[in-house]
């Protein structure tokens, strides 16, 4: 049922995902009476170049020794604008794991994470969502949006922890 088995590296870009972005966050910036600032921009280019699921760390590293400087503290509110304006998604993957994910022309999906690598899996199970939504009208329930976790070992990890007992 698995649509994606392994799509932790990121695919070529839709044609035109970039300029809708943009357009976006601009709509969302002018609602707060922020500006799309040259900084901003370039950290969305740099968002949409990085792996699918990435941490707030790994785009401040994607800057390293670039000039002019794009300021650690600015990343971070970015990032933080990016996901108030639904550009990205934000994953809470245990306390110190927090993912981003842009969501903008992709389909729902769900994911496996792995304790020991951080590796995301991506999957998607009609069978899943079908019973998700069962289980809510049957409790007069409402779902707006879900987001499915499961915790585990991934192949690999399940692997040298077999081999290494
Ligand atoms: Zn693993
Ligand atoms: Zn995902």
């Amino acid at each position: 049922m698995s649509r994606k088995a392994d799509s932790s590296v990121a695919e070529k870009s839709a044609p035109g995902l970039s300029a809708r972005l943009i357009d976006k966050f601009d709509a969302f910036l002018a609602t707060k009476t922020l500006k799309l600032t040259s900084q901003r921009r370039e950290i969305i280019e740099k968002i949409l170049a990085m792996p699918r699921h990435f941490t707030a760390d790994d785009l401040v590293d994607s800057f390293v020794g670039q000039r002019p400087r794009v300021s650690k503290a600015t990343i971070y509110r970015t990032l933080g604008l990016l996901h108030e304006a639904a550009v990205l998604e934000e994953h809470n993957f245990g306390e110190a794991h927090k993912l981003y994910e842009i969501t903008e022309g992709r389909e729902h999906h769900d994911h496996l994470s792995c304790t020991r690598c951080h590796k995301i899996i991506e999957f998607f199970s009609e069978e899943m969502e079908a019973m998700q939504d069962r289980i809510a009208a049957k409790l007069g329930f409402h779902p707006t949006h879900h987001s499915q976790k499961i915790y585990g070992l991934c192949r690999e990890c399940w692997r040298e922890t077999q081999t290494k007992a």
